[in-house]
This record gives structure tokens, sequence and C-alpha cells, in this order.
């Protein structure tokens, strides 16, 4: 299966990691909007990778 990881840089941790099957861009995009405005709106930097995993 493959996630996608959003990372804050500036906040040094792992915001959450989403299944792409049930997360596509869009509602990544939402959940930066919504789940993890707060560093959206303090300027952090988000980094989004993606993984595999079994
Ligand atoms: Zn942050």
């Amino acid at each position: 299966m493959e996630f996608k990881e959003v990372y804050c840089m500036n906040c040094k941790k792992v915001l959450g990691r989403y299944n792409i099957k049930f997360y596509d861009d869009d509602k990544i995009s939402e959940l930066l909007k919504t789940t993890h405005s707060l560093h959206v709106k303090s300027g952090h930097q988000i980094n989004i990778k993606k993984f595999e995993k079994s």
C-alpha cells in the first residue's frame, strides 16, 4: 500500500500518514487547510512524501 506522509519541517514531526487509496491530492490539501492549518498559518514548511508499506 502506498501512503503519503505529511511532515512539518519546522516542528520536525510527522503530522499524519494517509493511504493514497482514500486520500488523493485534493483531500490532502483539504487536510492542510483544516486539521493541520495551524502549521500552515504559522508559515511552517510542510513536506509531503510518498512511501510504501506492505
Ligand atoms: Zn509545524
